[in-house]
């Protein structure tokens, strides 16, 4: 017997998944080979796509000042990625595979879209792993919903605030429409008020485009250099913990050129670093605020905590009556919002962005 997509439908969702949809393996025709769902499924003929809401309460404590712990430790790398979407979407798979059709779970942490440089297929003339699907163009292909301005997905139930992932399987199922672009992201630049440099404004041209069936698509084409260093504990305007491990530390970090990598590179010894334990430093870490969140994170540095990307854009979506789920206590920034300068020192709320 096969199963309907209702019926896997009504299953994932009574897992506890939110969203959920279908893209026929044809709407990936102009994937990259390293990106397409065929170099991992060669047989695979639906790209399920489901995903799992991430509470606006998870950045309260953020949007505050006052607290980091939970946005790492439940919704950014914690238990949401690792636990709270994996588990339905597993059982969403096994249901799949009790009809007799194989379902492919994916983990979308990998991220190397390019070959490395030392990589050598398995076999001829396939990609040398690992491949990498686009979880988020796979979200739009299967009508769940648009990449915004941001290159944050966006739907019409939550805007920013999910994660998604996906299953890969040779049952033919029949594809949702696609979502119209920009009707849910309104090119309102919310996302890049709130940030703090890394988005382009769409008056400056930059963006990236695809097409699937008949419909383009564009995102800005944001700096990952600073986005990475914004977001990843390398930016004294957005961490409280910077000044008080490295008191009189200045870093401009609109001042550096650098790729997302070298980003990386530069954040990560500061989350995760170690020092002699002394009597001006005795935690015993480079910066120990940055390590703790890490460590609740299961690794992920969630420091920065999207301040534009997320945090004003559904603001923002939620005030203009965009998002289906509405709150009945008002918007989400609800008083004038902290930012510190380069040095880590607080600047007057007037001066916020
Ligand atoms: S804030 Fe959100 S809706 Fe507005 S332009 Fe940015 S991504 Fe689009």
């Amino acid at each position: 017997m096969k199963p309907t997509k209702k019926q896997i439908k009504e299953f994932a969702l009574s897992r506890g998944l939110d969203l959920f949809g279908v893209a026929n393996i044809e709407r990936f025709e102009n994937a990259p080979k390293r990106m397409h769902p065929a170099s991992i499924f060669p047989e695979v003929r639906s790209v399920i796509v489901v995903g799992r809401r991430i509470v606006r309460g998870g950045w309260r404590g953020v949007e505050e000042g006052t607290y980091w712990p939970n946005y790492a430790y439940f919704d950014y790398s914690g238990l949401l990625n690792t636990y709270f979407l994996q588990l339905p979407l597993y059982e969403t798979a096994c249901y799949i595979e009790n009809f007799g059709y194989e379902a492919c779970p994916l983990y979308s942490g990998i991220t190397n879209e390019k070959d490395p440089p030392d990589a050598k297929p398995l076999r001829p003339g396939q990609p040398t792993p690992e491949v990498n699907l686009a979880i988020r163009i796979a979200g739009v292909a299967a009508g769940v919903g648009e990449i915004g301005w941001s290159k944050v997905f966006l739907t019409k139930k939550f805007g920013p605030r999910q994660r998604l992932a996906a299953i890969l399987t040779d049952l033919e199922l029949e594809p949702d429409p696609l979502v119209e672009p920009n009707s849910i992201c309104k090119l309102d630049m919310a996302c890049v008020r709130g940030c703090l440099g890394a988005i382009p404004h769409f008056k400056e041209g930059k963006y990236i485009e695809i097409k699937i069936e008949n419909k383009t698509y564009r995102w800005a084409d944001i700096d990952f250099g600073k986005c990475t260093l914004m977001y990843h504990g390398g930016d004294p305007r957005v961490s409280p913990f910077i000044p008080k491990a490295l008191p009189g530390y200045s870093f401009d970090v609109m001042a550096q050129k650098i790729s997302e990598e070298c980003a990386y590179k530069f954040c990560w010894p500061m989350s995760t670093g170690r020092w002699r334990k002394s009597a001006e430093f005795p935690s015993g870490y480079i910066i120990e605020g940055h390590y703790y969140i890490q460590f609740w994170g299961q690794g992920g540095l969630g420091i920065g905590c999207s301040r534009g990307c997320m945090r004003s854009c559904f603001n923002y979506l939620e005030k203009r009556g965009v998002i289906q789920q509405r709150f009945k206590t008002g918007s989400f920034i609800k008083r004038p919002r902290w930012l510190l300068d380069k040095t880590g020192q607080p600047l007057p709320p007037e001066e916020n962005s």
